[in-house]
């Protein structure tokens, strides 16, 4: 079982240190807090999430109560008698179960539990249900891009290239919630070997067109990137009417963007006048192939 579970995570066409992060996880080489108390290091052995239960791999990954929920979100269903299993049997299971496709997603979803940990451990940002969801989907189908084309619906194929030396590209998915009129926005930032280096998702506030949605997504893009200390890069968005308006309007660029700054996100610090280069480009959806 050792050598099919290595091979089946390691044949998977996803970014490397996902790879390794599943790799680390299958051997129980990750510091969950109880891992920590047995090494002594730490005191406390309860989730930080859910606050009931001891924070094991197990829990991490499949049973803090809030993660079920996004395993169920994601339509995966759990094994009969999955209590008892370990780790390694479950994913063993995940992964005779699902389709090769549907491996990526597991795997990107196990990647985005432990991001997110760590970011309520050590940060005390607190990611909810709804928001892993729409990070893994989006995610799963940037960083998939990333391998050259991506036939992203059954008729539309997506090309993504990579950025020139020096720079990093970065790529935003903005999504717009009718009902609860809210936003989401994943950005992810790649090097020229297409490697993924960072990626985060956010949701926001009610808004009331796409054309904002976007401007929303491609701000949090840019605010992301400077905080990561990135001053040279390509934007990229597949709005081509936000990224024509920015292209047409550069003196206004600042303005464009601080007045929804200012009336959606409510936020003082503008920091787009800091960056040194930034190129705007609008990442090409071709229908009907
Ligand atoms: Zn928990």
């Amino acid at each position: 079982m050792e050598q099919k579970l290595f091979k089946q995570i390691w044949g998977l066409s996803c970014p490397l240190k996902i790879r390794i992060a599943l790799w680390k996880f299958v051997n129980a080489d990750v510091p969950t807090k109880s891992s920590l108390y047995d090494k002594c290091i730490a005191s406390n052995l309860i989730c930080s999430r859910c606050h009931i239960d001891v924070e094991n791999l197990n829990h991490v990954f499949r049973f803090c109560v809030f993660l079920r929920d996004v395993w169920v979100a994601l339509e995966y269903t759990t094994p009969m008698h999955g209590a008892q299993m370990s780790f390694h049997e479950w994913l063993s299971w995940m992964f005779d179960t699902y389709t090769k496709t549907k491996h990526i997603e597991i795997n990107t979803t196990l990647w985005a539990f432990w991001f997110a940990r760590n970011r309520l451990v050590h940060e005390g940002t607190n990611q909810g249900v709804r928001e892993l969801v729409v990070f893994v989907r989006s995610y799963y189908q940037l960083t998939t891009l990333a391998g050259g084309a991506l036939r992203a619906s059954s008729n539309s194929i997506v090309r993504w290239y990579p950025p020139p030396r020096d720079f990093i590209k970065v790529n935003v998915d903005a999504g717009f919630q009718l009902e609860q009129k809210k936003t989401s926005s994943v950005v992810v930032i790649r090097d020229e070997n297409g490697q993924s280096l960072e990626a985060c998702s956010r949701i926001t506030y009610p808004v009331l067109s796409m054309f904002a949605t976007e401007v929303i997504a491609l701000t949090h893009g840019l605010r992301f990137s400077y905080e990561l200390g990135f001053l040279s890069m390509i934007l990229e968005g597949d709005s081509k009417s936000v990224i024509e308006k920015i292209r047409s309007d550069k003196e206004n660029i600042t303005t464009c963007f601080s007045v929804v700054l200012e009336i959606v996100i409510s936020e003082s610090l503008n920091p787009i006048s800091k960056f040194i280069n930034i190129i705007y480009e609008y990442l090409r959806v071709n229908y009907g192939f």
